[in-house]
């Protein structure tokens, strides 16, 4: 089959299934839902548990009934009663807070429980019950209330998990540490069909249909290592491209499919990354449109403003790839928030009382220059190309002065540490802001400690202070005075049981932007 006759395909399985919902709504009066279902051999929590988007009195709380998690899930179409347990130990003695929700076909199965009532900045544990089966125990945690003072936060941030390029040793590194919380800052699923000869292999052709997407997910989500990272912590998540198609930007495709079959992929892709991830009901989406970028505050400590810097992209104004930069990326109309985003930004950020000021984002801010002398190359999927809107908000950080602005980057498969300037090619600038890009969980294999070429890179910009392109995650201890920033390593990924290395630290200090090696 054709990509184009896959589209399709997506589009007409879509419109079955909004008729599917609504016969289900219109059935709703006459369907019991089954509060006693039985299981064969097989646990309906096959794909785990998990918490996210905390705050100061509430989480929630995720899992999704799939008996048969690679074929179809396994579920009957009936609506399924689960149970779920709030306790304050990790032998669920003392329960706190229990109730039930319904678990329906059209959202396959998942149930997302908004826990509120609970007390600040504690650890709890969680589980389900459906029919006899019980869920395994996860532990998550509340954060402190908006004005507390609050001493310390230690946080993770990860991305970029292909299953085919290796094994993911990094979450099993990442769930021992003693963290609050976990950003994931996109490429949690990758959307390219199976291939031989790689560490594993992903189920089926490329992934268009909700089907497709649900069982992609489903299939990433029975790792054990990334299970165990779920339900170590509480996740904050946003996506990146490959959620839904590579390089995508607003309603363009990498390959300029049809507008509407194009949104009719997204609107599944989006619908399954709602299904499988911790997220609140104002992340239920709606069609192709879903609302990623919010807010945390984690005490007068931090605030968090993790962004969505791909549903609300103009297309790229010099087309994709690395090149020289064309008039397009000046056009003040080229976007990468989309206006609404941008200004719900800068006035969130005008108004922050956070000590630290932290940006989870997906794509590079620093204006890294690939070519060589003269010759200035840059990836046109990132800042790099919408320079308008990076300038809007490098200015921003200048003359509004923010506190403590940093910002956190996933997407390219390898570490950075980089001070942000107004202008990057002047020595002399100051530095506005800091940006910590974490490298990949798995996607490009084992990786190198620093690539021949990157010597190059490395002085032609010298606003880079750290640069390695091994596979890992970032965990981070902040203060009030100070950020310090952890590079963990594995030294591979082909194989399993890679011990951690810490590759390299970094420190911010209060009132001061641009990091110092530690
Ligand atoms: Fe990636
Ligand atoms: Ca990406």
């Amino acid at each position: 089959m054709s990509a184009f006759d896959r589209i399709w395909r997506a589009r007409t399985d879509r419109r079955a299934f909004l008729l599917g919902g609504l016969a289900l709504v219109g059935a709703g009066a006459f369907t019991r839902v089954q509060a006693r279902p039985r299981w064969n051999a097989s646990s309906p929590f096959s794909l785990g548990v998990a918490s996210g988007d905390p705050m100061h009195d509430g989480v929630v709380l995720w899992t999704r009934l799939a008996p048969d998690p690679l074929n179809g899930g396994g579920m009957p179409p009936e609506p399924v009663e689960v149970r779920w347990e709030v306790a304050d130990d990790e032998k669920m003695r003392q329960i706190v807070k229990r109730g039930r929700v319904t678990a329906t076909a059209a959202w396959a199965h998942a149930v997302h429980v908004e826990v509120d009532g609970l007390k600040a900045d504690r650890p709890y544990w969680y589980r389900f019950h459906a029919g006899e089966a019980t869920s395994p125990i996860g532990r998550t945690r509340t954060l402190p209330k908006p004005g507390d003072e609050a001493d310390r936060l230690r946080f993770a941030f990860a991305s970029c998990q292909h299953y085919e390029t290796g094994v993911f040793t990094a979450y099993r590194h990442l769930a021992a540490e003693d963290l609050d919380v976990v950003f994931h800052l996109g490429d949690y699923i990758y959307e390219g069909p199976g291939r031989d000869g790689q560490v594993r292999k992903h189920q089926g052709l490329e992934i268009m249909t909700l089907p497709d997407y649900r069982t992609r997910y489903a299939q990433y989500k029975l790792d054990p290592d990334l299970q165990q990272a779920h339900a170590a912590f509480p996740w904050i998540v946003t996506p990146d491209d490959h959620e839904v198609e590579n390089n995508y930007a607003g309603d363009v495709s990498e390959q300029d499919d049809p507008r509407e079959a194009f949104l009719a992929r997204r609107a599944a892709a989006y619908q399954a990354y709602y299904e499988h991830m911790p997220l609140r009901r104002r992340s239920v989406p709606m069609g192709p449109a879903i609302q990623l970028y919010r807010r945390f505050t984690y005490g007068k400590l931090a605030s968090f403003f993790v962004l969505d810097t791909r549903q609300f992209r103009s297309n790229q104004p010099c087309g994709d790839g690395l090149k020289a930069p064309c008039p397009g990326v000046s056009d003040p109309q080229a976007t990468m928030l989309g206006a609404a985003q941008e200004r719900w930004l800068f006035e969130s950020l005008a108004k922050s009382k956070g000590q630290w000021n932290v940006l989870p984002q997906q794509v590079m801010v620093a204006k890294v220059d690939r070519g060589t002398g003269a010759d200035e190359r840059y990836s046109m999927d990132q800042w790099s190309g919408y320079d308008a809107g990076r300038t809007r908000l490098l200015e921003f950080f200048a003359a509004r002065k923010p506190s403590n602005p940093v910002v956190l980057t996933g997407d390219i498969h390898s570490n950075w540490v980089n001070d942000l300037k107004v202008d990057f090619r002047s020595a002399n600038a100051p530095a506005v802001a800091t940006e910590f890009v974490g490298t990949s969980i798995t996607s490009g294999g084992d990786g190198l400690d620093q690539a021949a070429t990157m010597k190059d890179v490395l002085a032609e910009n010298p606003f880079v202070k750290f640069q390695n392109s091994q596979r890992g995650y970032v965990s981070c201890t902040v203060t009030p005075k100070a950020w310090q920033a952890d590079y963990q390593v594995v030294d591979y990924v082909t194989r399993p049981d890679a011990p951690k290395k810490t590759r390299a630290s970094f420190r911010l200090t209060d009132g001061r932007p641009g990091a110092e090696r530690l």
